[in-house]
């Protein structure tokens, strides 16, 4: 029997070395017993690759290779055993990478997939935690992965937390950042992990804004966010209490559709639908405008949407609050911003001291438009053309309500005002002046701060909305 130690739980060169030279001997896979070994001077360590031209030609398929690496890891104490049967076969059978029938690779592939969900997992659930006293700044986070996927996902955090000094630390290993380099260390303990920080209270306020009740699906939530990593998200701790009142936030957006128009409404709306002209014959009046726009083919955004969003507010609003399109709660309420976007717009018109009662609010584009996944309808940005096919609207509602100010939300919102792109971070923070009067304040749409990965980007995103919501209301 020969015993080959490998360098680590995740050693694929050792594998990949050790092989080649056992294939090379023609050593029988069911004569090899694989462990691993951290001191590599001991009996057995990994035979070295063999020589140029020692034992037959052979070629491994590079697709044997991408599972391999994949595999190795895996938890399972067979892997290197199993790997090594297969590469024993596939010098035997030249087609077996191409059998789905195979009992060893459907088990290989299996452990692959087991490893490419535990990578998914790790970048979805991973939450970093500010070391307190600690100068510079440095973020660690405690992580358990099903699978030892912690340095090969550590890549990823690089990019995507780039400017930030942070650790994970993992019971198989540790790795850390320090804005150039990236180290990995021995695992450690929870304990070497700090419990709570500030950034927590964020975490859960955002994740309570973009929770959709009437989307509400346990069994998917479960599987999307397994409870073993509950314990390491802050926002957990929301998850009970937002089942149990998901059903009677979904009973209040129901109740909340708007009434059915007067027949007088409904019969101007399909005069307008059916002379096509809406340019030559203006509603008279906002409710005429938002039942009319109900049967509105100017674009094809009706097509898939459930009903069309007017805005809504005080007829004569000396302020105008115009965001993009409707999201998913907003076409099936028929009201605008009451969803996620509009949950965090409240909290920051809260913390301005603004009252959205005395704002009229709208979107630059009246139908929702997405695309199906799964049973998900994903928001997708509106184009140019159907921005500018639905400014009709948004004119008719500006003529109607003569605002003073008009605050836009994102970009969309400013190329349905202006008719022209204008880049956020720069146009914000100082009102432009509008043909006609009206001043507008440009400022980041609340869905977009939902999208924002990095904390301090979002708090600094934040509190500039805020800060545009009291400027808007200090010019009216
Ligand atoms: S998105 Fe606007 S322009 Fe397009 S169909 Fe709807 S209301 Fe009409």
């Amino acid at each position: 029997m020969r015993v080959v130690r490998l360098a680590s739980e995740i050693d694929f060169d050792g594998w990949r070395r050790a092989g080649r030279a056992l294939r090379a001997e023609g050593v029988p896979p069911e004569a090899v017993v694989w462990t691993v070994e951290y001191d590599l001077f001991a009996d057995g360590a990994a035979p070295a690759a063999p020589a140029k031209g020692a034992g037959p030609r052979f070629t491994v398929p590079q697709p044997f290779i991408d599972l391999a690496e994949r595999v190795v890891l895996n938890r399972s104490n067979e892997r290197f055993a199993l790997l090594y049967t297969l590469l024993w076969r596939l010098e035997r059978e030249p087609g077996l990478i191409d059998n789905p029938a195979d009992p060893d690779l459907t088990r290989a592939r299996d452990m692959a997939k087991g490893v490419s969900r535990a990578a998914h997992k790790m970048k979805a659930f991973v939450r970093f935690r500010l070391v307190e006293g600690v100068e510079p700044e440095v973020y660690m986070a405690w992580f358990e992965p099903a699978h030892r996927v912690t340095e090969a996902v550590a890549p990823f955090f690089a990019r995507r937390f780039t400017g930030m000094n942070w650790s994970i630390l993992t019971p198989d290993a540790c790795v850390a950042w320090d804005g150039e380099t990236l180290k990995v260390s021995e695992g450690a303990d929870p304990a070497d992990a700090p419990r709570e920080d500030a950034q927590e209270e964020l975490w859960r306020t955002y994740y309570a804004s973009i929770f959709n009740p009437a989307r509400l699906n346990p069994r998917m939530m479960q599987q999307e966010m397994p409870k073993r990593y509950w314990r390491n998200l802050p926002e957990a701790r929301l998850i009970p209490e937002l089942i149990e009142s998901a059903q009677r936030r979904t009973a209040q957006m129901v109740e909340a559709r708007p009434n059915p128009p007067s027949e007088r409404v409904l019969k101007a709306a399909l005069r307008h639908a059916r002379d096509g002209s809406y340019g030559e014959s203006d509603p008279l009046t906002l409710e005429e405008a938002a039942v009319a726009a109900q049967v509105c083919r100017r674009c094809d955004l009706w097509r898939e949407a459930t009903q069309a969003v007017p805005g809504e507010g005080p007829a004569r609003a000396r302020i105008m609050i115009v965001g993009e399109q409707p999201g998913d709660e907003e076409d099936l309420t028929g009201r605008p911003f009451v969803g996620p976007a509009g949950r965090l717009l409240d909290k920051a018109m809260l913390e301005a001291d603004f009252d959205r009662r005395k704002a009229f609010v709208t979107n630059a584009v009246k139908h929702f438009k997405h695309e199906p996944r799964g049973k998900m309808r994903l928001h997708k940005t509106p184009d140019r053309g159907e921005v500018q096919a639905c400014r009709w609207w948004l004119d008719a509602e500006r003529r109607m309500v003569k605002p003073r100010v008009i605050l836009a939300l994102g970009a969309t919102a400013v190329m349905g005002i202006t008719g022209r792109s204008m880049p956020i971070a720069r146009s914000r923070g100082a009102p432009i002046a509008l043909d006609g009067g009206a001043r507008l304040v440009v400022s980041w749409h609340p869905s977009y701060l939902l999208r924002v990965p990095d904390a301090d980007a979002r708090a600094r995103a934040y509190a500039q909305l805020v800060d545009d919501l009291r400027l808007a209301q200090s010019l009216t």
